[in-house]
């Protein structure tokens, strides 16, 4: 045992930062998936609580040139209705597949549209609710590389 205190922590021994679980969304997202999923085109349901309350679900639209995911049409669809702002997103698989994190591509689009975001992960009985940095750490931010025009 060294005597002498490590200079960093790996990723994975870091703690998490974890929220409370918001479930009635959880659930909204397994209803909408066990309910309106069919086939190979729909497999995936995504729900959002947006930062005024309300609850917006999607599903995907599944394609093999690159159809959206549940969480990119629900950006969409919660625009529609009128909510830009999105505090917590969780993504449900159909045939009982619980909590889906979201793939590399939504964790980049959902950086950069909510970067104070919320997503919920985990098993069913080990759930936890962390940051969308936490699952793209040292992550590109697209918005940091655009050119500024000075007046
Ligand atoms: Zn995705």
């Amino acid at each position: 045992m060294p005597d002498y205190a490590p200079l960093c922590v790996r990723w994975s021994d870091a703690p998490l930062q974890t929220d409370p679980v918001d479930h009635e969304l959880v659930e909204a997202a397994g209803h909408l998936a066990r309910t309106r999923c069919r086939g190979d085109n729909h497999t995936m349901a995504a729900a959002t609580r947006t930062r005024d309350g309300r609850i917006v679900t999607a599903l995907n639209a599944y394609h093999f040139t690159g159809g959206p995911c549940a969480e990119l049409v629900l950006i969409g669809t919660a625009a529609a209705q009128g909510a830009y702002e999105l505090d917590v997103i969780v993504a449900v698989g159909d045939r009982e597949r619980g909590v889906v994190p979201p793939c590399g591509r939504c964790r980049q689009v959902l950086l950069d549209y909510f970067p104070d975001l919320k997503v919920i992960v985990g098993e069913n009985d080990h759930l936890r609710t962390v940051p969308i940095t936490d699952l793209l750490p040292e992550s590109y931010i697209w918005a940091d590389h655009q050119l500024r025009v000075v007046p």
